[in-house]
């Protein structure tokens, strides 16, 4: 029962000043693009925002020539302290522009204002923070002295967290030394053009940032282009595993942020009102639309029936809705594409004898929603306890034991996040040990800390990004 309605809080949009089309942003210019141009609409309303241009061959080529140009005459020879104020400087023009940011980002992903202004946007200032704090301190990342840049790093990121996974690419390879042609998602690139504008005005020198938008086609002729030393790419395992082939026999280092299937595993003596709130942020933050979501839930059989009933309940407060209305707790999924693809594995997992529940909810009637689901009744072989779904859909399986709990979060072929929900200590560590996650939350779940390397095992890749080991990716021993 609702005893007061929450009354329509939207956030406004007039702190946007946004052009009718973007160009690609290149050597420090705005140029229009070779390809045929492109809109991004916000899936919420599925209204167009703006148009974007598209690279082709031509302008990936001069886009790796200026950042080869800008690295071989300004930031390759500029000193770390140096490199250190620009970033410092750009960190605080995020600050700045942090409301800006989120409702742009809300506009152009559909994920809720909460989480722009709260999740992403800040991090994405902490990030240039940490890593500007690197620049003049290379010598301690563990490749001993005076360590050397790679020169161009050609970056490739995905639509769930457009601003974040930026920030994620640009400012370690840049504190590294090294200059940047980054391509954003095709449905989300409005805050890297937004970034651009921060990269002018904080008088970045041209070409060390060089940004082109455009589809899979244009990510493929950035990362085969010869003169890139680096690539560094984060998106779906087909994609990476392409990239990988095309890359073998190269001299190009390559790190590889894929896919996942976070198992998030509650045992019996777990503090479950702690455990409730991790699962909902676990698997309904960003519409599940997380690489490290908390999709598969392994829950103790003592205590299934509990977390369900609990679980159930929690759910039904979720507010799912207009992403700018800051009460907002699930806004909208990405695109129609990513829409149909959920429908299609759900519908497969039910029909393979699982079992799916949503609390009561209104969806708008325009844009791409998908209400909260809970599917119960998954056995380990169901497509949903294997494949990554990207919505808002949490698959639940039991155990009995730790070893039995091991072993199902194991049975993946991803290996990228986890998490234990136990009173115990020695429990908690004896398990973590054992699960082959590249990150595992202990009584919590998605948190990100710009110290702390982040990555995958198996098929969700190689490589770290954040801490010593993130800037790591980004240089090789001095000579
Ligand atoms: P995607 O692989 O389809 O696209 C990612 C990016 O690659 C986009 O910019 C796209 O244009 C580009 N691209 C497409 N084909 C390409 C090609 N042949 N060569 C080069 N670039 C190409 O993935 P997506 O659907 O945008 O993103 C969702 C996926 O990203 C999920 O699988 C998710 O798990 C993964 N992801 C992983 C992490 C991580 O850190 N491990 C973080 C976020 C998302």
């Amino acid at each position: 029962m609702t005893f007061l309605d929450y009354a329509p809080a939207p956030e406004s949009t007039s702190i946007l000043d946004l052009r009718e089309q973007y160009g690609l942003y290149i050597g420090g210019e705005w140029v229009p693009g070779g390809g045929t141009p492109f809109a991004s609409i916000s899936p919420a309303t599925e209204r167009q925002i703006a148009m974007f241009g598209a690279a082709d061959e031509g302008d990936v080529d001069a886009a790796v020539r200026a950042a080869r140009t800008a690295f071989r005459d300004t930031w390759g020879p500029m000193s770390g302290r140096d490199r250190g104020k620009y970033l410092f400087r750009i960190a605080r023009i995020l600050q700045e522009r942090a409301r800006e940011l989120a409702v742009a980002e809300s506009l152009d992903n559909g994920k809720p204002i909460r989480e722009t202004r709260d999740a992403d946007v800040p991090l994405v200032a902490q990030w240039f923070f940490h890593c500007a704090g690197w620049a003049d301190k290379l010598d301690w990342v563990g490749l001993g002295a005076r360590p050397q840049a790679l020169g161009v790093a050609a970056q490739v990121i995905p639509w769930n967290f457009p601003l974040l996974m930026l920030a994620w690419k640009v400012a370690p390879a840049l504190a590294a030394g090294n200059t940047v042609v980054l391509k954003p998602a095709e449905t989300t690139p409005l805050t890297a053009m937004l970034f651009a504008e921060i990269c002018e005005q904080a008088g970045l020198p041209a070409g060390v940032v060089n940004l082109i938008t455009g589809a899979g086609d244009t990510g493929a002729a950035l990362v085969r282009h010869p003169d890139v030393d680096k690539v560094a790419f984060t998106g779906s395992t087909a994609v990476g595993r392409e990239i990988a082939k095309a890359l073998a026999g190269t001299r190009k280092k390559l790190t590889l942020e894929l896919g996942g299937k976070g198992a998030n595993i509650v045992f019996d003596d777990a503090p479950l009102d702690q455990a409730i709130e991790g699962i909902v942020d676990g698997i309904f933050f960003n519409q599940g639309q997380v690489c490290c979501a908390g999709s598969r839930l392994l829950v103790q059989e003592s205590v299934h029936d509990e977390v369900m009933e609990r679980l159930k309940e929690r759910m039904a407060t979720l507010r799912v809705g207009d992403p700018l209305d800051k009460n907002t707790d699930v806004g909208a999924i990405n695109s129609s594409e990513q829409l149909a693809r959920i429908t299609r594995l759900v519908d497969a997992g039910i029909a393979e004898g699982g079992e799916a529940w949503s609390p009561p909810c209104e969806l708008p009637a325009e844009g791409y929603w998908f209400a909260p689901t809970v599917v119960t009744g998954v056995e380990a072989s169901s497509s949903l306890a294997r494949e990554e779904i990207f919505g808002p859909v949490l698959s639940v399986l039991t155990f009995r034991t730790p070893d039995e709990a091991i072993a199902k979060a194991n049975n993946s072929p991803y290996g990228l996040s986890a998490g234990i929900w136990s009173d115990k200590g020695s429990r908690v560590l004896a398990v973590a040990d054992k699960l082959r996650a590249g990150v595992v939350w202990t009584n919590t779940f998605n948190k990100f800390d710009p110290a702390s390397p982040f990555g995958g095992y198996k098929e969700s890749g190689y490589g770290r990004e954040g801490g010593r080991q993130g800037m790591q990716a980004y240089l090789k021993a001095g000579e």
